[in-house]
């Protein structure tokens, strides 16, 4: 991306105009959480003064103009990973809340006893925890992919536990401590040659890269608007209309029905029989307008963050005693890292001084810290409004931890 181009596009980020204690923001906590251009936070507001009434049931103006704009959402959605058709998009409050859909409603409808559940090494909890609990109520098992020193997955380790015991495989796209892209495609195609579902965790992938859910042939894929740009409180849930014709409502009430009468409920067709109550429509509508917004610059971005990675590798590969977590090749540009003795949240503390916002404790991924044998690393993860002045900056601020430890 040329330098007039990416200065256009931190020009849209007001909040990177913030001073920090005194210092210029240098925001490295984007796989927490990235910032929003002005076009996300004006298209909320305008939703707000100009069109705000409850979505699908009113007759009136401005039920249409907001059930109009949030099918639109919808529809970018569907566009921007590739879905058939928009009854395939479900929206959710996240990634946390579609992989918990997928869990409780497929898990407990087709898991049986004897049967596995194949997780990886670096899952987040949002993609353990759910699934933990419906082995318990199901008497199916869980299995772990085991991963490489550089932080990839165990491809042949995978195959190797891979048969017909095996389900549902359930891995994220990206990791958000190693930043290890998984090869999707390969894992597909594994698992459904024993006849096992993919459900692919992409709350750190579709920020930074391009996904196309029919060519990746996953089954369910979820997605976290907070992490690509847009509000938090949204997000989505992808599932091939197959699967989601044959699974029950997970939340009940009104909006998802067909009819009601006490002895009897018919459910409502996709994606209604998965969305019961007024759902989030503003964020819904301003995740449409960070789609909007990043479907354009994707390209540009995962080019300028896959640089921007490896010159931070480089960087932070100078300072004496760090440690980098994670150096799979292709990575995306989460960098996890531990400094001798220092306790991460120490290095979080000094960085936040010098205004460098990473973050740093255990990420939800306890059984990847184990593995790693830390307690918490220290994580600085990029966007596409990130510079090499940031990561000098960061680089000089880590030899601040330095000193002031007395390294
Ligand atoms: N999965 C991964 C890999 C994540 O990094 C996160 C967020 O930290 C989540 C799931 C949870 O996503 P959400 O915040 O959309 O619930």
């Amino acid at each position: 991306m040329a330098l007039a181009a990416l200065e256009s596009t931190r020009e849209q980020f007001p909040i990177l105009k913030e001073t920090i204690r005194g210092k210029r923001l240098v925001y490295l906590d984007n796989a927490a959480s990235t910032q929003k251009p002005d076009v996300v936070i004006d298209t909320i507001s305008d939703y707000y003064r100009h069109s705000h009434a409850n979505v699908h049931r009113g007759v009136h103006a401005l039920s249409q103009r907001a059930t109009d704009q949030f099918e639109h959402a919808r529809r970018l959605l569907q566009g921007f990973i590739n879905a058939r058709e928009d009854a395939e998009v479900v929206f959710t409050k996240g990634s946390t809340e579609a992989i918990n859909l997928v869990a409780a409603s497929w898990g407990r409808t087709f898991l049986q006893p004897g049967d596995r559940i194949m997780l990886t090494e670096m899952e987040h909890h949002a993609n353990i925890v759910p699934w933990q609990v419906v082995a318990q109520q199901t008497g199916a098992e869980i299995i772990v992919v085991p991963i490489l020193d550089d932080g990839s997955l165990d491809m042949e380790a995978m195959a190797k536990l891979l048969d017909e015991r095996v389900k549902m495989v359930g891995v994220t796209h990206v990791s958000n401590v190693l930043g290890t892209v998984n090869p999707i495609l390969e894992i597909t195609q594994m698992a459904h040659a024993v006849g096992a579902k993919v459900l692919v965790d992409g709350a750190q992938a579709l920020g930074h890269l391009r996904m196309d859910v029919q060519a990746a042939g996953v089954d369910f894929y979820t997605m976290a608007s907070h992490k690509m740009y847009g509000p938090t409180g949204i997000g989505a849930l992808y599932g091939r209309r197959e699967l989601l014709d044959a699974m029950p409502p997970y939340q009940l009430g009104g909006g998802m029905i067909r009819s009601v009468t006490f002895e009897k409920t018919t459910y409502a067709a996709l994606p209604d029989k998965f969305e019961p109550g007024t759902p989030n429509i503003a964020d819904a509508i301003g995740l449409g307008a960070a789609i909007e917004f990043l479907s354009p610059r994707l390209e540009d971005a995962h080019h300028l963050e896959s640089e921007l990675t490896l010159y931070t590798h480089e960087r932070l590969s100078e300072i004496p005693g760090l440690k980098i977590h994670g150096t799979a090749p292709g990575k995306a540009g989460t960098i996890s890292f531990t400094m001798a003795d220092v306790h991460p949240h120490d290095i979080g503390t000094i960085l936040d001084s010098e205004g460098v916002a990473v973050r740093a404790g255990h990420h939800c991924c306890q059984p990847l810290m184990a593995r790693l044998g830390v307690a918490a690393t220290a994580r600085a993860s990029l966007a596409l409004y990130n510079t090499r002045e940031d990561i000098d900056v960061l680089a000089s601020a880590l030899r601040r931890v330095r000193e002031v430890f007395g390294l």
